[in-house]
């Protein structure tokens, strides 16, 4: 086994090397831009980002025409929620999102508030789901857009978007989802979920960075968007910008690779979360699980070791990825607004990370941080008075 262990595939995946292969020739020989209408060098990249187009909507049961590329999840999400804000604000000036969304449709919508959008951000339970009551409590006669993450990058949590995409169509406000975390892991179908739009990206899926799509639904009904960015018109007049064609190569086998193999991965991968939190839990006290304990994403594990705090256990494993919910950005680290949003407690809060697997896991990996972060919550709690105050109090009621 080769140290340093990862196990952060949330945050991004290695390129899968089937994905690099087919990548390769669209840097050298079939360089040609896929808006040269008329040589044959344009065609064969046209043709490469058609094929990878349709490869994608299949996979989420939509059109061809319905797919645009972008330069990733945030762009996705920018493009959906000001786009739809703008050519909707004749009707409405209201969007409801939800507390644990990704910054990237958060800061988006509070851009939007300054620019006089009301925007309603509905909170979570215990773990992580949204109240659909409370969701349709929120809806006003002015609620044009309604955007709801499919599934949490830090506690995995589930939400169920076809509840919320069935409210949506019965009101008529358009229904956006960041599906990043979602692709490739779970089955998606932007039919059943009566979904307008959803965000995707490469590097999540074992493809390449800067690349990602939006979908965009183009009937039943059409949804009309204003486009972000001006220029050659490309993507429909959505999207200008020379296309991203080895990105977009590789993105499109990404997710065909995911979805073949989805349920096998799934399942490994549950399989060996599964083990981490059996283990943590059995031989640890104070340890919690953070999120859904059954609708979750199968990779994730976000667990609150309590009175360790997380950049602590994160200093004393160097040598395994995983991540803390504390945004470093600043001086003081902020505990993640996800497991705020959970309303668990600031000892949780202090105390959450993520574990997430992936593709190239081994059990050996997985048994050697279930050793490490055994080994190492102890002998920190044994250093940390706020846990041994806690024990003995417990010695003391249980005599
Ligand atoms: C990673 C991620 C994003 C951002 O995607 P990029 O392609 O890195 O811009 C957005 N939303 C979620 C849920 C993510 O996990």
């Amino acid at each position: 086994m080769k140290a340093p262990v990862y196990m952060d595939y949330q945050a991004t995946t290695p390129v899968d090397p089937r994905v690099l292969e087919v990548m390769l020739p669209f840097f050298t020989g079939k360089f040609g831009n896929p808006a040269s209408r008329q040589h044959a060098f344009g065609w064969e990249a046209e043709s490469a980002v058609e094929h990878a187009r349709s490869t994608i909507a299949k996979i989420l049961h939509a059109e061809p025409r319905e797919i645009i590329f972008t330069a990733g999840a945030t762009e996705s999400n920018n493009l959906a929620i000001k786009g739809i804000s703008e050519a909707r604000k004749q009707k409405g000036n209201h969007i409801i999102t939800v507390r644990t969304e990704h910054k990237s449709v958060l800061d988006v919508c509070k851009k939007l508030e300054r620019s006089g959008f009301e925007v309603t951000y509905l909170p979570v339970d215990q773990f992580g789901l949204l109240d659909i009551s409370q969701l349709v409590a929120a809806i006003t006669s002015r609620t044009i857009l309604i955007s709801v993450m499919a599934a949490n990058n830090e506690i995995g949590t589930i939400q169920n978007s076809s509840a919320i995409g069935q409210i949506c169509r019965e009101q008529k406000i358009t229904f956006h989802t960041d599906a990043t975390q979602t692709v490739g892991k779970i089955p998606i179908d932007v039919v059943a979920m009566n979904c307008d739009l959803l965000s995707f990206s490469g590097h999540k899926i074992y493809g390449p960075k800067g690349v990602g799509g939006l979908y965009l639904r183009s009937s039943h009904p059409k949804v009309q968007l204003v486009p972000q960015m001006d220029g050659g018109g490309h993507e429909r007049n959505l999207r200008s910008g020379t296309l991203n064609v080895p990105g977009i190569v590789g993105l499109a086998r990404a997710a065909e690779i995911a979805a073949q193999e989805m349920a096998d991965e799934s399942s490994r991968l549950k399989s060996f979360r599964d083990k981490m939190w059996s283990s943590f839990s059995n031989q640890l006290d104070e340890v919690y699980l953070n999120g859904h304990p059954e609708n979750r994403l199968p990779h994730n594990l976000n667990v609150s070791f309590c009175h360790v705090e997380d950049n602590v256990l994160m200093m004393n494993l160097k040598d395994i990825a995983f991540s803390t919910g504390s945004a470093c950005t600043t001086a003081s680290p902020e505990p993640s607004h996800v497991i705020r949003a959970l309303n668990v407690g600031p000892v949780r809060e202090q105390s959450a990370v993520r574990f997430s697997l992936g593709r190239f896991t081994t059990p050996e990996e997985v048994d050697y941080v279930i050793d490490r972060v055994i080994a190492n919550v102890r002998s920190l709690r044994s250093a940390s008075p706020s846990y041994t105050r806690k024990t003995r109090e417990i010695t003391h009621t249980s005599v």
